[in-house]
């Protein structure tokens, strides 16, 4: 479908038993440029053939524009599973951010993966480009696109559509927020979830919340709760579900990373218990 001047989505909903949890709001591809000239694609997805064929086909709904290159947010499996297939489909070059080309270039060749330099301009087709955007924070490889034409952020697993993603380093991904931030886009465009309309917004509030966490974090320390647990028993409400525990206790650890990185919270020996 649809839904700028210059981009077209492919929408995956997912099978709620088997990916439900995963991706909330399931997966977008989008085609960027002009399906009378040329187009790039942003992501492949999942490793299914029936996601795969699914790409294909709108590609084939697309009239079948010369695909100028396929643009890759980061190395997870599922942004680059179908990538081996479409790549032969379309014969056109894939672009990613140079920590992840090594693996990219062993499954898939010589000559055929082409790293991105920070900030590069990227021409798609159409007369619009992108600009590519350093972004680690999620992952160490992630890149997001900025459509000026359209002012629309790709924005990865950075900012979702309908929940907020895993952060490996908070202090980078703070950094990459704002850098978005600073473009002040009208439209959020994300890997998973719905699209947003209030592209800037989102990403701010995105800011605040990991802001306001920080500081309830900083409060738990304050009042002398020093293991991760009791700071999560501490910070989130008591009736967290088991495997939302878990991933509050990840959470809270990335914001105690963070502190320490900063100098503003020191890390004792851990303790150790027999199991
Ligand atoms: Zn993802």
């Amino acid at each position: 479908m649809q839904v700028t001047p210059h981009v077209y989505r492919h929408h995956i909903e997912e099978d709620v038993e088997s990916f439900g949890a995963m991706h909330p709001g399931g997966s977008n591809i989008y085609f960027v440029g002009s399906p009378q000239d040329r187009m790039a694609i942003v992501d492949t997805g999942e490793h299914y053939r029936d996601w795969t064929y699914g790409i294909l086909d709108y590609h084939q709904k697309l009239g079948k524009p010369r695909i100028s290159c396929i643009l890759i947010s980061h190395g997870h499996g599922d942004h680059v599973g179908g990538l081996d297939r479409i790549q032969e489909a379309t014969g056109a070059p894939v672009r990613c951010h140079p920590k992840l080309a090594p693996r990219l270039e062993k499954a898939l060749g010589p000559g055929v993966v082409v790293k991105i330099g920070d900030k590069e301009s990227i021409a798609l087709g159409g007369g619009a480009s992108v600009a590519a955007l350093y972004t680690p924070g999620h992952e160490d490889d992630h890149i997001c696109y900025y459509l000026a034409a359209d002012s629309v952020m790709f924005t990865g697993d950075t900012v979702l559509g309908s929940s907020t993603g895993t952060v490996r380093h908070l202090g980078e991904y703070m950094r990459s927020l704002e850098l978005l931030a600073s473009y002040n886009p009208a439209r959020v465009f994300p890997a998973h979830g719905g699209l947003v309309e209030d592209g800037a917004a989102r990403i701010r509030s995105y800011i605040a919340h990991r802001n306001e966490r920080e500081q309830q974090v900083l409060a738990a320390l304050r009042k002398g709760l020093a293991d991760v647990y009791d700071i999560v028993d501490d910070v989130y409400p008591k009736d967290l579900r088991r495997n939302l525990r878990e991933a509050a206790a990840r959470n809270v650890r990335t914001h105690l990373a963070k502190l320490v990185e900063e100098g503003r919270v020191a890390e004792s020996e851990p303790r150790y218990v027999l199991k």
